[in-house]
Formats: structure tokens, C-alpha cells, sequence
């Protein structure tokens, strides 16, 4: 008996959230995004040619806010709390006690993020090597291991999650670092009406995949993702999904 079968309708969350070995690799049956040509997740789009990048660097530099520097995450918090994920070889592990944020809030910025999906990948399509970056707590670049692992393209690494794939794929293999450089703008708005999206630039492994990305709305799963009025600044997030992710080497500089 599979009891992921049984409970995710009973609970009305999504499968993937419960059994990642379970994880679709798409859907065809969720709302069409704006333009009308592909649904949200959709399992027929097209995903990303496979690039393999060369070296990165990663320094941060001399004016830059270092958020982790393999020392301790005294700037992170997690539920009201101290940021509990495990220290190890100086990075910062995903472990199960939540999704951490930073204490200090940004809006545009540059920021530098290392990270590594576990080196024996499990699972697969959304339940191997998941994390993601949420830029003001809200908008996920997502983390996942896309390496030889199908998903929904607008789901894998370096997607603007549930809204655009990244130009290329870019993921190196499992348990290899990999970096994300992103320059993001924060959305405007006046009163409660939009008056400009958030854009996002992001380098993976220092391959452009995403030039000044318009988003949509703020993340959702399964459904059209939309804005909500908020303050022109917000935590930075890295979501515990369940998967031993790692982090390392993170900055950011105001815009
Ligand atoms: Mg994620």
C-alpha cells in the first residue's frame, strides 16, 4: 500500500511535498501561464539544451554583505528562532528543521550563492537534491539537482520556479559545487497595483540563463503565480525541502 497515495488527497498537498520518490515529472492538467502556450509545470514543455560550464569564481567582494562564510549563521533565523542546519566542512546543510531566512532584509541586489546537491543522488524529478532561493521570501530560483534527472522545465535548477526554465541547463554533476550570480530588481508598486515586475539576471556556473526575467508573481505550485503589494524589502529564504542540500559562500551587495 502506498500511503503517499492515500494522504496527499486527503491533505490536499502536493504529492511532491510528501513522497519525493513519487515526484511527478510534470502536469498537464494545471492553469495555462500568461500567453497561453504552456501550462504551469507542463510536462510538454521543452527542456533546456545541457551546457557543461567551466571554472567559477566566487570571492566576495570588498564592499559586499558576506549572509555565510562556513563559520556559524548568525545572520540566518528559522520559525523565530536561531537557524539550526548542520555545519559541515564549512558549508551549512539542510536538516530537516526548516527553511532558514536572513536577519537583514534586501530588495535589489547582487548576490552570490555555492551550493551542492547530495553527492549519492535519490529520488528523482522534484524530490532529488531540492532547495531553492527565495529573493524577499517570496520569488524561488529554485535548486535541484537537474543533473541527467528529467522534471518540469520550469521547475529544475536555475528556473524562476513554476514560471520560466532557465535558458540552458547548466547543472553540474551531484555533489559538486555550483554557483548562482543574480542581479534582481525588486517589483514597484503603487498602492496595490503593480507598477513593475521584478526582473531576475542569474549566471549558473557562470552561464547566462536568465537576461533580466520578468516575474510574473510571487511562487506558487500548480497554479498561476500572482502579486501581492509588499515592502520594497524582504529576507532572503533557502528552503529546506527535505533533501540534504548544502550552502556555502554566500554574499550580496545593495543595488
Ligand atoms: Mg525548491
Amino acid at each position: 500500500m502506498n500511503h503517499c497515495k492515500l494522504l496527499a488527497p486527503v491533505l490536499l498537498l502536493p504529492i511532491a511535498a510528501l513522497c519525493p520518490q513519487d515526484a511527478p515529472v510534470g502536469y498537464s492538467d494545471t492553469p495555462h501561464l500568461p500567453g497561453g502556450e504552456w501550462r504551469v509545470h507542463d510536462i510538454a514543455r521543452p527542456v533546456p539544451a545541457t551546457v557543461t560550464s567551466g571554472a567559477t569564481v566566487s570571492a566576495a567582494p570588498s564592499d559586499a554583505i558576506v549572509l555565510f562564510d562556513g563559520g556559524d549563521l548568525g545572520r540566518w533565523t528559522s520559525r523565530g528562532g536561531p537557524a539550526r542546519w548542520k555545519l559541515v566542512d564549512g558549508a551549512m546543510e539542510v536538516n530537516g528543521t526548516g527553511s532558514i531566512e536572513t536577519r537583514e532584509e534586501f530588495g535589489d541586489c547582487q548576490l552570490h550563492v555555492e551550493w551542492a546537491a547530495p553527492a549519492e543522488a535519490t529520488g528523482s524529478s522534484q524530490g532529488r537534491g531540492n532547495s531553492g532561493l527565495f529573493l524577499m521570501g517570496r520569488y524561488e530560483i529554485q535548486v535541484l539537482d537537474s543533473f541527467e534527472n528529467r522534471t518540469y522545465a520550469d521547475g529544475q535548477a536555475a528556473a524562476l520556479y513554476g514560471q520560466r526554465p532557465p535558458q540552458v541547463n547548466a547543472c553540474r554533476p551531484p555533489g559538486e559545487w555550483q554557483t548562482y550570480d543574480v542581479v534582481f530588481r525588486g517589483p514597484r508598486f503603487e498602492g496595490d497595483e503593480l507598477a513593475s515586475p521584478a526582473t531576475v539576471t542569474l549566471f549558473h556556473n557562470g552561464v547566462l540563463v536568465h537576461d533580466g526575467a520578468e516575474l510574473i508573481g510571487a511562487t506558487t505550485h500548480r497554479a498561476v503565480a500572482k502579486y501581492s503589494p509588499h515592502e520594497a524589502e524582504g529576507p532572503l529564504s533557502l528552503q529546506d525541502h527535505g533533501n540534504p542540500v548544502r550552502y556555502r559562500n554566500i554574499w550580496v551587495r545593495r543595488l
